[in-house]
C-alpha cells in the first residue's frame, strides 16, 4: 500500500504526519469517503467539490486546485493496483502550535488512503439492519453544521457508541427539535404508500452524495421523492427503510427501536434501488489510469 502525503508517496509504516498538526490535536481539517468500483472513482467530481465546499466554510485552503488533486488521486488509486477500493482523501489543517488558532499552522497536509473496505456483513443486505434511536442528538447546524463533512466525528462517535453497546449496527440521531436528521454514519430514507422520504439537509444532515443520487434514481423510475421534516413516527409506520452512504451504499433497514418496519424484511422499492444503484456504480466513473 502507498500513502499519500503532500505530492509524496510512502508506504504505511512511514506515512507520518506531525503530532502538532491541527487536525490531530483538534480534529480540525476536512475529508471524504470515495469509492473504486471496476477501477472508476465512482462520482469523483461530487466528492471533490464537496470536500472544496467544506474546506471553504471552514476557511482552509487547499495547497492544490480540484484537477491537480483528482489527478493525484487517481495516480494513488493506480498506485494500490486495486479495481475495487475505498479512497479516504483527508486535508488537515497543517502543523501548529499548541493553541487553536488555526492561522498559525503551515501548509495543510493532503493524505490520500486507498484500502479496501466492508462497511456491513453481507447478510445485513439481504436481511437488513435493526437501528435504534439514540440519546445523541445531531450537530445543531448553527453550532457545527453537519454539512461540514469535518475530521470532528466526535458528535457521530457518542452516537455509534451508544448503537453498538445497545448491539445494533447504527443510531438514527434526532435534532434539537427531536426530528429525524441522519444515522452516525449514513442518510436515512423511508417509503410509505409509494412516496419515497428522507429528511431535509435543514434537518441537520450532511449532503450525502449516495443520498442525492438515489433520489435521482427514484425520481427516474417515477417514484415521487420528498425531501421533509420527519418523525420517528413516521419512521415506525414506513413500508419499508433503508440508509444510504458511500461505504454502505443502499442497505434495508427492517427494525426501528423494536418497532417491525413494514413485513420485516427488505421490501421491493429498497431492492429495486439497490440493483439501479448496483448497475450504476459498474457504468460510471473516471477510469484510473492504466501504467
Ligand atoms: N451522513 C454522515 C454523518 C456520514 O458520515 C456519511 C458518509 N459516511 C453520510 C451521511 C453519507 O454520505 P455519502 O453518501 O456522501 O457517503
Amino acid at each position: 500500500m502507498q500513502i499519500y502525503i503532500n505530492g509524496e508517496y510512502f508506504d504505511k509504516e512511514d506515512a507520518k504526519i506531525s503530532v502538532f498538526d491541527h487536525g490531530l490535536l483538534y480534529g480540525d481539517g476536512v475529508f471524504e469517503g470515495i469509492r473504486v468500483y471496476n477501477r472508476k472513482v465512482f462520482k469523483c467530481r461530487e466528492h471533490l467539490e464537496r470536500l472544496y465546499e467544506s474546506a471553504k466554510s471552514i476557511d482552509l485552503k487547499i495547497p492544490l486546485g480540484i484537477e491537480e488533486l483528482e489527478a493525484d488521486m487517481l495516480e494513488t488509486v493506480r498506485r494500490s493496483e486495486l479495481d475495487e477500493a475505498y479512497i479516504r482523501l483527508v486535508v488537515t489543517r497543517g502543523e501548529g502550535c499548541l493553541g487553536i488558532n488555526p492561522y498559525t499552522c503551515g501548509i495543510p497536509q493532503i493524505i490520500i488512503i486507498v484500502d479496501k473496505i466492508a462497511l456491513y456483513h453481507p447478510d445485513f443486505y439481504k436481511k437488513g439492519l435493526s437501528l435504534i434511536t439514540v440519546a445523541t442528538q445531531r450537530n445543531l447546524p448553527e453550532a457545527v453544521n453537519p454539512r461540514i463533512k469535518s475530521l470532528n466525528y466526535l458528535n457521530n462517535i457518542l452516537a455509534k457508541i451508544e448503537a453498538v453497546n445497545a448491539g445494533v449496527e447504527e443510531a438514527i440521531m434526532l435534532n434539537s427539535f427531536g426530528l429525524v436528521s441522519e444515522c452516525a454514519g449514513d442518510n436515512i430514507f423511508a417509503i410509505r404508500k409509494g412516496l419515497l422520504m428522507t429528511p431535509s439537509i435543514s434537518m441537520g444532515v450532511l449532503e450525502g452524495i449516495t443520498r442525492n443520487e438515489v433520489i435521482r434514481l427514484a425520481r427516474a423510475k417515477g417514484i415521487e421523492v420528498r425531501q421533509l421534516v420527519m418523525t420517528r413516527h413516521d419512521l415506525f409506520i414506513a413500508d419499508e427503510c433503508f440508509l444510504t452512504g458511500t461505504g454502505a451504499e443502499i442497505v434495508p433497514v427492517i427494525k426501528i427501536d423494536g418497532r417491525t418496519i413494514g413485513d420485516g424484511k427488505p421490501g421491493p422499492v429498497t431492492r429495486g434501488l439497490m440493483e439501479d444503484y448496483h448497475r450504476l456504480t459498474r457504468e460510471e466513473g473516471t477510469p484510473v489510469p492504466r501504467d
